[in-house]
């Protein structure tokens, strides 16, 4: 993979399905995970390592990992919030583990139970212990671009967290807009910030779409040099502890727009349509993705003129 390559990190099964009122069942998860797999996406974020009395519909999490079908190109990360969680992850045999830090102190005691500068002090020796494992590590930003509780979120405040991740050596960052409030202004101001301070690093972005600013910020953000687009079949997900947050960008509605544009030519769009229908089925309700309402342009099928 080249610096400048684009490529999807589908988030579904872990940012998705964790805020679903009844979980799937740990059978339809795997099924779901290895249809993800056949679509062509190669780094899958499959569940989290948190407690599960304050997510549980995460708690099968080595269940599903053990039932997914391996396949040595495909990396499966897993979200960890703490020491407890990468001991989880490391038993799990996963791939990649991805670490949060909350970047206001409100938002960071509730999801952590502990505010950002605390986070961050705890971070260093997890990321330590998970790089000498050989795990590929990145970092989320949480609440890079706004807080449902203090509101803004100033460029500044992500400046001083990311050069504190940054003492601490990991792979990639990702600015994470968890109640989908940024505009594509802010996704530059922000990656322009963190840039210089990180010039070893992969960036990745995780973009909600609740005020529809999805696809313009990712789009934003590939001509900041961000390398991996988080996104979710059918656009499902949201988060338990934002209040009004939805879902992340839809895989399905990123993935045609960026093949329009000469990325991702390796992701089967047919088949991550199949899949999103799968899941309405699988879920009992229709997903807010587009491309499954339009279908695919040019038509697949349509006779030559
Ligand atoms: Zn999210």
């Amino acid at each position: 993979m080249t610096e400048r390559t684009v490529h999807l990190v589908e988030v579904a099964p872990r940012d998705g399905l964790q805020n679903e009122k009844t979980p799937l069942s740990t059978d339809a998860k795997i099924a779901f995970v290895d249809r993800i797999i056949d679509t062509g996406v190669r780094r899958i974020e499959v569940t989290s390592f948190v407690n599960p009395q304050r997510v549980p519909q995460m708690a099968d999490a080595e269940a599903v990992l053990a039932g997914i079908t391996r396949r040595p190109d495909v990396s499966l990360i897993g979200l960890v919030l703490n020491r407890r969680g990468l001991d989880r992850a490391l038993a799990a045999e996963l791939d990649e583990i991805n670490l949060v830090v909350v970047a206001s102190d409100t938002f960071s005691r509730r999801n952590q139970g502990m505010g950002t500068l605390e986070s961050l002090a705890a971070l260093g020796e997890t990321i330590a212990d998970a790089r000498a494992a050989g795990l590929f590590c990145g970092v989320t930003i949480g609440a890079s671009f706004g807080c449902p509780f203090e509101g803004e979120v100033p460029t500044r405040r992500i400046v001083e967290v990311v050069q504190r991740v940054a003492d601490h050596g990991i792979d990639e960052i990702a600015l994470a807009d968890t109640i989908g409030v940024a505009s594509p202004k802010d996704v530059v101001d922000r990656f322009d910030a963190i840039r210089p301070l990180l010039p070893q690093t992969r960036l990745r972005c995780h973009f909600h779409n609740t005020r529809n600013t999805g696809l313009a910020n990712a789009y934003a953000a590939i001509g900041c040099g961000v390398t991996a687009i988080d996104a979710s079949i059918g656009g499902i997900g949201g988060c338990p502890f934002a209040p009004a947050a939805t879902g992340n960008i839809p895989t399905e509605d990123l993935v045609y727009m960026l093949q329009r544009m000469g990325h991702l030519q390796d992701i089967a769009v047919d088949r991550v349509l199949e899949t999103a229908r799968w899941l309405e089925s699988a879920l009992g309700r229709p997903v807010p993705a587009m491309l499954g309402r339009a279908g695919l342009f040019p038509p697949r099928g349509a006779p030559a003129v």
